[in-house]
């Protein structure tokens, strides 16, 4: 980062109030003032639609709270149950800056009952099954719910266990680390804390030797497909701020850094090269892990030739999977994920295909496909993009008008672009803003996508968490 930069951050860090910073981004005037103001705002509006039923809500998370605060404006006489069990509210983005030593573990922890009123009936629980062919549900507490209309916002969970030989309490021994490890119902989030750990003792291997590191991304679906780069980006260039380097590999299932064209280009032809010591190791899913000995298995699919075919007039290709074993000091490791069971398991998940058990709900409308009094939002949406927080934001406003419109017997007209954003930690102190739909590369900003800007870490940082807080879980944004 230049001086100037520099500079430009600290100014916003120290000095400017919420107003200020909000005019500094370019963002309006109005914005600047909602936020400015926002805190007590959560009367309805005068619009509201007097569509009645009851809606019920599952999960208190960044999905969930936003569809509650949209609903609670948008109808005049909202009848609403939320079912979450957690009163602790993570901000996950920021589990990312805590890894980085930018943020303390308590920077990222805030409180539902912030965001949830007295005219909302919250029941602490979880569900255990959904019945959506009788509009019903039941809690693990054996409570049976029944709603008019259901809104699924359960996000997803992770699956560390299937990872043969590693245990959660294997995560922040013996050189491993995974930054996503939180419990969203009990409301911790130690992967950021353990990563940052992490960093600092990957950097006192590096003073004595050259320490190999391997940072990994799964087979599965992920949310903030970007973070297992983030994690490698950054812990490099902590190391090169001193001077030192490491061996570090990247294993990945896919056979491509990133999606969208442009910013895979940059990411092979910029970012990588500058580090000079990462190793992209494709189509390597690991599968297995000996802590005790660091040694990380990976499968790998291996395509040959096979027999001569005479009727298609082409050889037959024959795919093995064969497993590597790689030796490791460090390892950050990123879990397959899926849908909860409670999704996985019922009528509402896809039954099959490559969603198979992630709600099923129309890419546009967000609607059940089969179930239309149904509705998604966030991570467990069984669509083609987008699990962050930024497709959840994008979400909210459509699903609840599409929701508000099947209410009122109404046909539906919102649709979702499939807007999703990355923020890309290429190195302290700048991000690629990788925002793109269902069509492309889609910038909210006329700024090329694939470009390293400080100004994105510095609205990361320090705008993006107060945002999260005072207008997008309060329904203004
Ligand atoms: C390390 C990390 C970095 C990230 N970085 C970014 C980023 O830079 N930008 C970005 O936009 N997004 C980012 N994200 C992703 C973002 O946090 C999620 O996409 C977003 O929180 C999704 O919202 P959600 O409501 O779908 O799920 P969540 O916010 O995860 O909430 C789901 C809630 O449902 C609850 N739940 C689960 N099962 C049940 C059940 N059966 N009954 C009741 N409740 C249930 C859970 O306890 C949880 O509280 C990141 C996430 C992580 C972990």
């Amino acid at each position: 980062m230049s001086k100037l930069e520099l500079n430009a951050l600290n100014e916003i860090k120290s000095g400017m109030t919420r107003r200020e910073a909000l005019r500094f981004m370019g963002l309006s005037p109005i914005a600047a003032g909602v936020l400015a103001s926002a805190g007590s705002s959560n009367g309805t509006n005068a619009m509201a639609s007097d569509a009645k039923g009851k809606i019920v809500i599952v999960g208190g998370g960044a999905g969930g709270i936003m569809a509650m605060a949209r609903l609670r404006k948008a109808l005049s006489n909202p009848d609403i149950t939320i079912i979450a069990p957690n009163e602790v509210h993570i901000y996950q983005p920021g589990q990312v800056f805590v890894a980085a030593g930018e943020y303390a573990p308590e920077d990222i922890i805030g409180s539902n009952l912030d965001f949830i009123p007295d005219d909302v009936k919250w029941i602490k629980d979880e569900v255990a099954t959904f019945d959506p062919d009788n509009n019903t549900l039941t809690t693990r507490k054996g409570e049976k719910v029944s709603y008019d209309y259901l809104i699924v916002a359960t996000g997803l969970v992770y699956h560390y266990e299937k990872i043969e030989g590693l245990t959660i309490d294997m995560i922040g021994k013996n050189g491993i680390s995974s930054v996503y490890l939180n419990n969203l119902e009990k409301g911790t989030a130690e992967g950021g804390s353990i990563t940052w750990k992490w960093f600092n003792d990957v950097k006192e291997a590096a003073k004595k030797g050259k320490p190999r590191v391997i940072c990994t991304q799964p087979a599965t679906p992920i949310k903030c497909g970007g973070a297992p780069q983030k994690i490698l980006y950054l812990s490099d260039d902590f190391l090169k701020q001193d001077g030192l380097t490491a061996d570090f590999t990247f294993a990945l299932n896919g056979d491509k850094l990133f999606g969208v064209p442009a910013v895979n280009k940059a990411l092979n032809e910029v970012v990588q090269p500058r580090y000079g010591n990462i190793t992209n190791k494709f189509k390597h899913n690991l599968v297995a892990i000996d802590g005790e000995k660091k040694i990380a298995t990976f499968e790998t699919k291996v395509e040959t030739k096979g027999a001569y075919d005479e009727d298609l007039e082409e050889y037959e290709t024959i795919t093995t999977v064969e497993r590597v074993p790689m030796e490791y000091d460090f390892i950050h490791i990123v879990p397959p994920m899926s849908a909860p069971d409670a999704v996985f398991n019922s009528a509402l998940a896809w039954q099959k295909g490559s969603a198979k058990g992630w709600l099923e709900v129309d890419q546009d409308t967000l609607q059940h496909n089969r179930y239309p009094n149904v509705f998604g939002i966030g991570d467990v949406c069984g669509i083609p993009l987008g699990k962050t927080g930024g497709s959840a934001r994008h979400h909210g406003p459509i699903m609840v008008a599409n929701l508000i419109s099947q209410m009122e017997k109404k046909a539906l007209t919102e649709k979702f672009d499939g807007y999703t954003v990355c923020p890309l930690k290429t190195q302290y102190g700048k991000i690629i803003l990788a925002e793109f739909n269902y069509l492309g590369a889609a910038p909210s900003f006329p700024l090329a996508v694939e470009e390293e800007r400080w100004i994105w870490w510095a609205f990361d940082l320090y705008m993006l968490k107060p945002m999260y807080w005072h207008l997008m879980m309060r329904g203004l944004m």
